[in-house]
Formats: C-alpha cells, sequence, structure tokens
C-alpha cells in the first residue's frame, strides 16, 4: 500500500505518517512548511519506505504525480489554529477550498482513495450536545472571520461527498475534535501547548474569556490510529465520523490542572476575548462529540485520558528545549 499525506510534516500528519509506516506503508508525505515543521518528521526520514516533499499542493504537476503513485491520499494539508485563522483568512479560505479541490480533481481522475480530515468547527455554535455526525451546524456572521475556516471545511465535506456521489469516487470525511500530545506548537492558538509553556516559564496562564467554556482534548495517537482505520474500510466511503473523546474539561479548570501538574508557580490571568483575537470573537461554550458512529465502524476507544495525555506533553515539553 502507498499513502499521500498532504500536511504530512504537521503534527497530526506526522504522527499519521507513523502509524501508516507502522502498518507496513510506503508514505509520501508533501508539505510546504507553512504549519508544519521539518522536526516532526525528522525521525522518520531513515526510514526507507518514508518520502517528503517540500512543495505546495496548489502545484498540480507535482500533485498529479504523487497522486498517481498512491493507493490513497490522506488530505490533511490546511489553514489550522483560531490564531492564525484570525490573523490570515484569504489564507484560510484559500489553501482549505483550492488545496481540496485539486486533491479530489486529481484523485478522481486515477480513482484513487481519499480520506479528508474535517474539523469539529463544522458544528459551529450549535448547541445540540453531543454533537453527531447528522447535526445541524450553526455558524455566526461572515463579518467574523473565524467562521471563515468552518464554512470552508463545510465546503471541503461537501466537495468530497459530491465526489463520492456523482463521480464515485471513495472518499471518507473524519471530523478532528481538539486532537493534542507532544509535538504541537501552541503557535497559532492551541491551548495546551500555550498553557504547558507558561507554566514552565512560571508566567502567567491566559484563559481566554471566563474560562468556563469546556473542550473534549484527544491523544494524537488515537486519532491518527482512527484515520488509518477508516482508509481501510469499504464502508467508510460516503461516510462522515467524529473523531474525538468526551472527557470534558472547561479552560478553567485545564490551567489549574497544568499549574498544579508542573509545579508552576504561575498565576491565571483572565483575558477578554476581544484582547485575545479580535472585536466580537465568539467561541464555542461546549463541545463534545458522539463517538458511536466511529466506534461502530472501528471499535473506536480514546486509550489515552487527559490526565496521561498532559504527563506525556509537559514532560515533552521540558525536554524540548
Ligand atoms: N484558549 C485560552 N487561552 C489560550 C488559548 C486558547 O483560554 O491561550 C481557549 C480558547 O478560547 C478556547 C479553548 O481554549 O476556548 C481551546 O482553544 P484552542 O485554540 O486550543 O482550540 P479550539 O477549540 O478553539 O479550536
Amino acid at each position: 500500500m502507498k499513502a499521500l499525506i498532504t500536511g504530512g510534516a504537521g503534527f497530526i500528519g506526522s504522527y499519521l505518517a507513523e502509524e501508516l509506516l507502522k502498518r507496513n506503508y510506503h508514505v509520501w508525505v508533501i508539505d510546504d512548511l507553512s504549519t508544519g515543521r521539518i522536526e516532526n518528521i525528522d525521525a522518520l526520514k531513515s526510514n526507507n519506505k518514508f518520502n517528503y516533499i517540500i512543495d505546495t499542493i496548489m502545484n498540480k504537476n507535482l500533485m498529479a504525480e504523487l497522486v498517481d503513485r498512491s493507493s490513497v491520499i490522506f488530505h490533511l494539508a490546511a489553514a489550522v489554529g483560531v490564531q492564525l485563522i484570525v490573523d490570515q483568512p484569504v489564507k484560510t479560505i484559500e489553501t482549505n477550498i483550492k488545496g481540496t479541490e485539486v486533491v479530489l480533481e486529481l484523485a478522481e481522475k486515477k480513482q484513487k482513495k481519499v480520506v479528508i480530515a474535517s474539523t469539529s468547527e463544522i458544528y459551529g455554535k450549535s448547541s445540540q450536545i453531543p454533537f453527531t455526525e447528522n447535526g445541524d451546524m450553526l455558524f455566526g456572521p461572515t463579518i467574523r472571520s473565524r467562521w471563515s475556516y468552518a464554512v470552508s471545511k463545510a465546503i471541503d465535506e461537501f466537495l468530497g461527498l459530491a465526489y463520492y456521489y456523482e463521480k464515485k469516487l471513495p472518499v471518507a470525511i473524519t471530523r478532528l475534535f481538539n486532537t493534542v500530545g507532544p509535538r504541537q506548537t501552541g503557535r497559532y492558538g492551541m491551548v495546551i501547548p500555550r498553557f504547558i509553556k507558561q507554566a514552565l516559564n512560571n508566567e502567567s496562564l491566559t484563559v481566554y474569556g471566563d474560562g468556563n467554556q469546556s473542550r473534549c482534548f484527544t491523544y494524537v495517537g488515537d486519532v491518527v490510529t482512527a484515520i488509518a482505520d477508516v482508509s481501510e474500510l469499504k464502508e467508510a466511503f460516503g461516510q462522515v465520523y467524529n473523531i474525538g473523546s468526551t472527557e470534558e474539561i472547561t479552560i478553567k479548570d485545564l490551567a489549574e490542572k497544568i499549574i498544579k501538574m508542573t509545579g508552576s508557580k504561575s498565576k491565571i490571568e483572565f483575558i477578554p476575548y476581544e484582547k485575545a483575537y479580535s472585536s466580537g470573537f465568539e467561541d464555542m461554550n461546549r463541545r463534545i462529540p458522539d463517538i458511536s458512529k466511529i466506534g461502530k465502524l472501528t471499535g473506536y476507544k480514546p486509550s489515552v485520558n487527559l490526565e496521561e495525555i498532559l504527563k506525556r506533553t509537559i514532560e515533552y515539553m521540558r525536554n524540548a528545549d
């Protein structure tokens, strides 16, 4: 089996590469290093079943060649991270939509399997907790650029499913909830690496809003196992799957837990959203997935709880610099 991972030098992509190599795949990675990092794949370079190219997925000739060589394409290349989305909405929309167009168009020519990585942002402000794959999406207005990410990923899902229905292309969609673990960077807004770094430096932990908003964090290893499993099951094509955890924690409790676990002297600083991002910024209050559909398909169950995720990530970040 030969896999192409777009965005394979990213945090999640690099773990997926590792997982597929374990499953004896030949793995090609394409990444333009816009948010990915070469260090993420350093350890894989010596594996003779691993190859990588630093280039953009908009390079259609190159992509045609890579798609041709693959039996399955994992499309993870995307603009990610709330901070990045707020700062660079044009790039977010263009990368997400055009990139997916390129992948699907080329895959269709050769009838190659595609797994698209989508996001829990898709559910937007929906209050239909837990989120089921067939639940409604609820987005804010277009003047608030945060929503451009969710809507662009929704277009990706529509397009992927349209290729499945109209062109009989085997496409599966995975909606990833907050995915965390060692190697994730806090540069684009992700809360756990940010809090751990702040705690290790004895700086204030920057809790946005009142900190009562909650999330369920999933270990990246569990996520990539599920993505790889989905790609290997015929029944998955034409379907959408939530991949996440149901262990909920408020951001304020998360900050307190990280301070305790690192033995830090840090305090918590509450920062209004408009100061953290931009005026009129809307956050999601709660985000809990229904994971029964992926559970039925693959037997998926998160295997690493939050405590252990934090332990591993703290350990990694202590030794990183
Ligand atoms: N957050 C925070 N402080 C930070 C970064 C993030 O309080 O320094 C909050 C953010 O407002 C959100 C939650 O942590 O409520 C998770 O943020 P993240 O960007 O990691 O993921 P999201 O769920 O927003 O995609």
